[in-house]
Formats: C-alpha cells, sequence, structure tokens
C-alpha cells in the first residue's frame, strides 16, 4: 500500500481527485501531462497550490472558479451544479431558510444535479453545502 501523498508546498496531506475533474477546471489546459501519475488534491486553506501530480504544481489561480476551501470570501462557489456561492446562500439565510432544500428553494434552484465534474474536489457538494450552511447558521446566531 502506498503511503499518503504530501503536498509539496504546505506538507500536508493530499487527497485523490479524478483527471477528468482537474482537467474542466484548468485555464490552460496544455499543463495537464499525459505522463502517468494520480492527481492529488490540496485542500489547505492556507496553501496556494490545489492540484498536484508527480512535479506539476498547480495553484490556486490557476483554474476557473473560485474555490470554497482556499477562498473564504463570498464569491466562492460553494454548489457547483447551479453555481451557488457563499453570498447566495447568506442571502437565504437572512430570508429564513434553514434547510439546504429551503436555500434552493429561495434561490430557485431545483434539487437535483450533478457536481462531479465541476466541483473541485470531483465529488458532489451536497456534504459541503450542509457543512457551509450549518457554520454560517451558527453564524448567524452569535
Ligand atoms: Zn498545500
Amino acid at each position: 500500500m502506498k503511503g499518503i501523498q504530501i503536498c509539496p508546498t504546505c506538507g500536508q496531506p493530499t487527497l485523490k481527485v479524478k483527471e477528468e475533474t482537474v482537467e474542466g477546471l484548468m485555464k490552460d489546459s496544455s499543463k495537464m501531462s499525459k505522463e502517468k501519475g494520480k492527481w492529488q488534491v490540496c485542500v489547505n486553506e492556507n496553501c496556494d497550490t490545489i492540484y498536484i501530480k508527480n512535479d506539476i504544481e498547480v495553484k490556486k489561480d490557476e483554474i476557473k472558479p473560485v474555490v470554497f476551501f482556499k477562498d473564504k470570501t463570498d464569491d466562492a462557489l460553494i454548489c457547483y451544479c447551479y453555481k451557488i456561492n457563499r453570498g447566495d446562500i447568506k442571502l437565504a439565510i437572512e430570508h429564513g431558510s434553514k434547510t439546504t432544500g429551503e436555500v434552493y428553494k429561495y434561490l430557485n434552484k431545483s434539487k437535483k444535479g450533478s457536481c462531479s465534474t465541476n466541483n473541485p474536489l470531483g465529488k458532489s457538494c451536497s456534504n459541503v453545502f450542509k457543512h457551509t450552511l450549518n457554520a454560517l447558521l451558527k453564524e448567524q446566531k452569535q
């Protein structure tokens, strides 16, 4: 078994990510190499490297979206299938939304969708959405 890969920039453990996810998000896809190896993603908020494969390091400003786990601004997209950003969720909360379903309803989005190619982690955004919503609701109570 191979050990956990470490981000060469910050030294934190990385997660696996699908090649097509990286490819779809890169501004300049010529940086995609055909060489063998697995892409990894660094989710450390304070690190400007996002994707790593062998010697290749992709910085967060080399990909198209503002990435939620690298950026705490309102522009950071949380739900990639519907382009819902943190600011949208805040607005929905201000108007009484307390669940992800209510947020979708307030923003007039239907609940079905697939994020796996648009989300920079290559997975559905529903967990991140829930997590962000709960964190923002908590913030509001204080
Ligand atoms: Zn890193």
